[in-house]
């Protein structure tokens, strides 16, 4: 079986919003694939569901609450990796449903950032191997990212209020699936994975010192990378959506 090519984004394909539904999701995941597309010059905007006021059982310093720390902390991350833009949704972590409400919310930032790719996860992994159980907000946000991209971003009729706040329909072209299984779509890491550890590392609430991260990142890279014969990867599932329908 011959290796699989890794992936270029075309470059008409300069706009792309990462929806994720907890500050380090993107981090522990896609991180290396951003900055790989900033470094090429396209926009990246980031929009996490929640604050992840649920990420830890410990009292934090101040006694108010994770949700600042973890917006902080956020934006750190999204600057080592040179994005610009993060929008909070300020869902409840913990307890995100795929709601009708979460899918208007999405469509909002879809249309507002109109994005030529959007990045999320995959709604229908329940489980990876016979060790990790998918975090039920990363269902929750992807399924309601997904459908927020189609039909909704694009249909004028489906949520009108958005009309009027002078949100027009608009149509996504490609979408990343990361964490799919399997993965049919690789992106080459190998010039931005320190980038990516970096970035990981300003979760201090999450990571702590973060000597691990290395290591853990370049292992999965090493994985994902195999598979198109890179040394380190990123991979996903890729959906290219017909225009004109
Ligand atoms: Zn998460």
């Amino acid at each position: 079986m011959t290796s699989p090519r890794p992936h270029t984004l075309d470059a008409s394909l300069a706009r792309i919003l990462c929806i994720a539904a907890h500050p380090d999701d993107i981090e522990f995941t896609i991180a290396g694939s951003v900055a790989r597309w900033v470094r090429e010059g396209r926009d990246v905007v980031f929009c996490l569901v929640t604050s992840g006021g649920a990420g830890t059982n410990e009292h934090t310093p101040e006694n108010t609450g994770l949700v600042p720390i973890r917006e902080r902390e956020s934006w750190d991350a999204a600057r080592i990796l040179g994005v610009k833009d993060l929008v909070f949704l300020g869902y409840q972590d913990g307890v995100l449903e795929p709601t009708l409400g979460l899918r208007r919310d999405l469509t909002r930032v879809i249309r507002r950032s109109r994005p030529d790719v959007v990045v999320c996860g995959d709604p229908t992994v329940r489980w990876y191997g016979s060790e990790y159980l998918n975090h039920p907000d990363h269902r929750a946000a992807a399924s309601a990212a997904l459908d927020a991209v189609f039909p909704s971003a694009e249909t004028r009729a489906i949520f009108p209020e958005l009309l009027t706040e002078g949100l027009e329909p608009h149509k996504v072209k490609e979408v990343f699936l990361s964490g799919a299984v399997p993965p049919d779509t690789w992106v080459d890491v190998g010039d931005t994975l320190a980038i990516k550890c970096a970035a990981l590392k300003a979760h201090v609430s999450q990571v702590g010192t973060g000597d691990w991260v290395d290591t853990l990142l370049r292992d999965w890279a090493v994985r994902d990378g195999k598979r198109a014969g890179v040394q380190y990867g990123e991979a996903y599932r890729r959906l290219v959506l017909r225009s004109g329908t």
